[in-house]
Order: structure tokens, then C-alpha cells, then sequence
């Protein structure tokens, strides 16, 4: 019997692992030094087996195989490691703006042009004629100020660093004068009062949950005040006995005592909505018109483009916001204005958003285009995955998603997924076969509803990306 010290021997040196034909192919994608790392990684586990049962590991270490079963186990880690945790997704959740799935999918003028800027220097601070530094955002400005009529305009990082920027430079260590209905939560960690808090202004709230009046707000004005603001409830809806004061009125109002007011509107979308069948949303242009000095609002809600956020209003405001130096820690890079550049021209020509820009295209998408869709698929799915789970068409409704419309759902179909399982075990049974859709080579996420998983099929360009995908769901 050979001791723990002779067994050690056994264990192939660095060198030849570095060298061996195996490993070359992916020495030369990750480099040396990542093989080497992972390699002690795999030595350092193996001397500990040599250590607990050396009679055991020395077996191993003599097979015949075990110099290629130690290459493969490298590189499978190494490429597992080098894999990376972002990858894409389907995403057939039914809310089409995700925000954890990434909201927006861009149009392939705005990733073309993204990549351009991506792939060599461009001039997005310097100004060409000149020969000289520039504005960064001159480039999306005059786009912004032609569609919305906004005389001015500048952009960050998304819509909750534009609320912060507004209020810490109009309204530091002044009040800002709010309606209690509006004091809301978006999403996780954007709640009105903080933001208020961050940006160093004080809350006046004024009215109550449900029902606001001009006279609150003319009430609440007082030498403190620095603007007044309205936002867009975004994710929920008051509803029954209520009054708010529209923006036109507000517009007046703080005009009156030489305020601003400003309106976060969160999607922002810049289309009647109600002229693609969709429930009626405030544009941008209809709440400058109606008197904001100032309108905040997503790049990648409605908007359909990148993450960012939007002020347009006021020049003389703008400039002021320009001038903070909270704007340098919250400007837009290079890829984001290329993208929201290109997506902003497609506004240029609304007649073709539907075919143009993926969001309106979802958003429009024929009912029964997507049980066509379903129905190309479900004699495939129910065929090959007969073992494991029934499947069937049903109706559904998708969600428009990020706060936009929360009350509106628009029909939609879906592949239904109800596992076979025995008494007891099926809410286990549906965990994993949710669980094996979403560790395909392309990630697929649904949701799970009344003991079935759902796929709405709306957001699936295609077929085919689902069927290519169906070997992998059904293999072992
Ligand atoms: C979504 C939303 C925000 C935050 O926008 P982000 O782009 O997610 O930062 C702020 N205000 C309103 C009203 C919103 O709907």
C-alpha cells in the first residue's frame, strides 16, 4: 500500500497541463495565468482526496483516463467561469416592459449604431466645426426639442436620476408642494419622499390620497417654496370619489407665484397611444403644452430605447440643471445617446413605429397572430414533452410592465404547462420544469399561475426560437 506521500506523485505537474493538447484551445481564449489558477484550483481538491482516502485517489490517479477526464473538468470550469452571469433571455413573463429582465429591447438602428460609437471614438463632447470641446447633449437636444416642442433638453443616466437633478438644483433646501395621492413607490428603492430627501428638498404634501384641489396647492405657497411638482402614479391608480388639479391649472397657478412646475411623468411616451388601440397615456408634448416648465420621463419605458433619463422644458431651467455638478456624476455614455439618437428618429415617422420599434411592435401584436404562434408550437411541445407535462393553449392578458398603465391589459395567448406528476408532488413538479426552461442555452422565463406555467407567446419574434430550443428542454 502506498502512503499519502507516493500517491502525491502521482499528480500531473503544471507544466503539463499547461502544455497538453487539450488545454490549448482555451489557454489561448482565457490565457495562462486563468488556466493555471483553476488548475491549482483542481490540484488543491485532489490532494485533499489524496489526503482522506489515499488508497482510493490513487485508483483514480492511475486510471487510464484520468489525465483527460482532469483536462475536461478544467475547461469545462473555466469556460463555466468565463460564461459570465449576463446573458439574454426570452422573455414570455406577459409584462412586456421587464424591468428585471431589462425593459426595452432595442431596434437594430439603434444597436447598429451603438456598436458604430462602441467600436471607435466619435465626437460625442466635441464640437466638430470648431475644432473644439463640445456638448454632449447637443446630439439628442434638437431631436427631443423637435418632436416634444420642448425648447431645450438634456439627458441621464434614467428617469429617477432626472427627478433628483430637477430637485436638487430647483428646490435645495427649499419645499417642493405635492399632492398625497402622488407620493408614491416605483419599483424597489424609487419612493418620492426619499428622492425629496436625497436631492436635500423638503415634502410639502397638501390634499389628501384621493382627492387634491387647486386650493391646496395655492394654500401651501409660501417663501420656501422652490417648485411644484406632479407625478405620474405610474404603477397604481386612485380610483372612485377623487380629484387631482389638472397640469394646465397647476401651470397657472405656480406661473402666478413665479414658480416652476415641473411634472415627472415616468413612461413619458411621446404617440396618442390611443391611435394604436392602447390605452390613452400623457405625452410629453400635451403636458408641455399645458404649461410644465419641466417634464421628466424614461428613455426605456414607453419610449422603447435605452435607459436614460429625460428633462425637456424650459431653456433657462435647463441651464441651470446643466450647471449642477450633480449632471457631470449622472451624464448619459456614448452607447446611450447613439441608441436614443436612432430610436428618437423613428419617432421622426410614427406611421412606421409598429414595424420599426420592438416595443410598439409588442404592444400591437395581433391576439391572433400570437394563437397562431401557439398553435405552430403546441402539437411539438405536447408530443415530446408528453412525459412531463400536459400542454395547452390558453387565453391570457400581458402586462404593459414598468408603471405604464397599470390597469390596462391587453389579450394576449399562451402555451400552458401543467406538470405530470404524482398526488402532493406537483407544485415541486412545476418548480423544476419552470426551473429547466430557464437553464436552456437561451434562458426562457415565464410565470407561474394557478399551478400551470404560462409562456404568453407575445414578446416571441419567432417560432422557431422556441422549437430550436425544445431538443434541449427534453433531453436528460
Ligand atoms: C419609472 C418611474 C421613475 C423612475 O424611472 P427610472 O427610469 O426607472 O429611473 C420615476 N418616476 C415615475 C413616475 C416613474 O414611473
Amino acid at each position: 500500500m502506498n502512503s499519502a506521500n507516493a500517491v502525491f506523485q502521482l499528480l500531473p505537474s503544471m507544466d503539463r497541463i499547461l502544455n497538453a493538447e487539450q488545454v490549448a484551445a482555451i489557454l489561448s481564449e482565457v490565457g495562462a495565468g486563468q488556466v493555471k489558477k483553476m488548475a491549482s484550483e483542481l490540484l488543491q481538491e485532489i490532494r485533499k482526496d489524496i489526503g482522506s482516502d489515499p488508497q482510493v485517489a490513487e485508483k483514480r490517479l492511475q486510471d487510464a483516463t484520468f489525465f483527460d477526464d482532469f483536462c475536461a473538468e478544467l475547461i469545462a470550469r473555466l469556460r463555466d467561469r468565463h460564461a459570465g452571469t449576463l446573458v439574454s433571455v426570452l422573455n414570455l413573463t406577459g409584462t412586456i416592459l421587464h424591468t428585471n429582465l431589462g425593459r426595452a429591447v432595442l431596434p437594430d438602428s439603434a444597436i447598429e449604431a451603438l456598436t458604430e460609437v462602441a467600436r471607435a471614438p466619435c465626437n460625442i463632447e466635441y464640437d466638430l466645426l470648431m475644432g473644439k470641446r463640445g456638448d454632449r447633449d447637443l446630439h439628442t437636444e434638437q431631436l427631443i426639442q423637435e418632436i416634444t416642442g420642448a425648447e431645450a433638453a438634456t439627458v441621464v443616466n434614467n428617469n429617477a436620476a432626472a427627478v433628483l437633478l430637477v430637485l436638487n438644483t430647483l428646490a435645495r433646501d427649499k419645499e417642493v408642494i405635492i399632492s398625497r395621492g402622488e407620493l408614491v413607490e416605483i419599483g424597489g428603492s424609487f419612493r418620492i419622499p426619499d428622492v425629496m430627501k436625497a436631492a436635500n428638498a423638503t415634502l410639502h404634501e397638501v390634499g389628501t390620497t384621493n382627492r387634491t384641489h387647486a386650493s391646496d396647492y395655492q394654500q401651501a405657497i409660501n417663501p420656501q417654496t422652490g417648485l411644484i411638482m406632479k407625478v405620474h402614479t405610474s404603477n397604481y391608480a386612485v380610483q372612485g370619489f377623487t380629484a387631482t388639479v389638472p397640469e394646465n391649472e397647476l401651470a397657472a397657478l405656480a406661473r402666478d407665484a413665479a414658480l416652476p412646475f415641473v411634472s415627472d411623468l415616468g413612461s413619458g411616451t411621446l404617440i396618442d397611444m390611443t391611435s394604436l388601440g392602447l390605452p390613452r397615456e400623457p405625452t410629453v408634448q400635451s403636458i408641455l403644452a399645458a404649461g410644465a416648465q419641466l417634464v421628466t420621463f424614461s428613455g426605456d419605458k414607453l419610449l422603447g430605447g435605452p435607459q436614460a433619463g429625460i428633462i425637456a422644458g424650459s431653456k433657462e431651467l435647463i441651464e441651470r440643471i446643466k450647471s449642477n455638478p450633480l449632471k457631470r456624476a449622472l451624464r448619459v455614455d456614448k452607447l446611450t445617446v447613439a441608441a436614443l439618437i436612432a430610436v428618437l428618429r423613428l419617432y421622426q415617422d410614427p406611421q412606421r413605429l409598429g414595424h420599426r420599434l420592438p416595443l410598439i411592435r409588442d404592444l400591437t401584436r395581433d391576439p391572433e397572430q400570437i394563437r397562431a404562434l401557439c398553435e405552430e408550437l403546441l402539437p411539438r411541445f405536447s408530443k415530446q414533452l408528453a412525459a412531463r407535462a400536459r400542454v395547452e393553449i390558453q387565453p391570457c392578458k400581458s402586462q404593459i410592465g414598468s408603471g405604464a398603465m397599470p390597469l390596462d391589459l391587453l389579450p394576449s395567448y399562451a402555451l400552458v404547462f401543467e406538470p405530470v406528476a404524482n398526488k402532493g408532488e406537483s407544485d415541486a413538479a412545476l418548480q423544476v420544469l419552470a426551473k429547466r426552461f430557464r437553464e436552456l442555452s437561451k434562458p426562457v422565463i415565464g410565470r407561474i399561475h394557478d399551478g400551470k406555467l404560462y409562456l404568453d407567446l407575445r414578446c416571441l419574434p419567432k417560432a422557431e426560437i422556441l422549437l430550436g430550443l425544445l431538443p434541449e428542454l427534453v433531453a436528460d
